[in-house]
């Protein structure tokens, strides 16, 4: 920390500035304001980490959306191509059921794409906190 007299850059834990001998009032505010921006990380990962799920859905909603447009079209067409003479009639749950299982198939893979690195990530900040806690003891009064 900074003394507040001097400006001297002094220990953190110093009770007095090594140079003017200013007691220092810090060590009673200090563990407040470190827990406070320790809730503000914990907060700005939660926020981070609901965001990273809401994108989750969002992946997962887009391919099986896809997919199913996709049987959408293609049973139009089969359709089409029927009232035009060429090719058997479409089977409206033969296709809807194989664009169905198709989308859950991709939506599931490309969603694991998306939360894998996130997962990789929560698993390294966990481990690190985790470490952090197993640390030198926290400043207490
Ligand atoms: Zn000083």
């Amino acid at each position: 920390m900074i003394c507040k007299s001097c400006g001297t850059e002094i220990a953190d834990k110093a009770l007095v500035c090594f140079r003017c001998g200013q007691a220092t009032a810090e060590p009673t505010v200090k563990p407040a304001v470190l827990a406070d921006g320790r809730r503000r990380a914990r907060k700005v990962v939660w926020l981070v980490a609901a965001v990273w799920l809401a994108g989750g859905v969002v992946v997962w909603n887009t391919v099986f959306d896809a997919h199913i447009t996709r049987g959408e079209r293609i049973y139009v067409d089969r359709q089409q191509a029927f009232a035009d003479g060429h090719g058997p009639r479409a089977d409206m749950d033969q296709v809807m059921s194989a664009a169905r299982s198709e989308g859950l198939r991709a939506a599931w893979g490309w969603t694991s794409v998306e939360l894998a690195p996130g997962l990789v990530l929560a698993a390294l900040w966990w481990s690190r906190t985790r470490r952090g806690r197993g640390g030198p003891p926290r400043a207490s009064r």
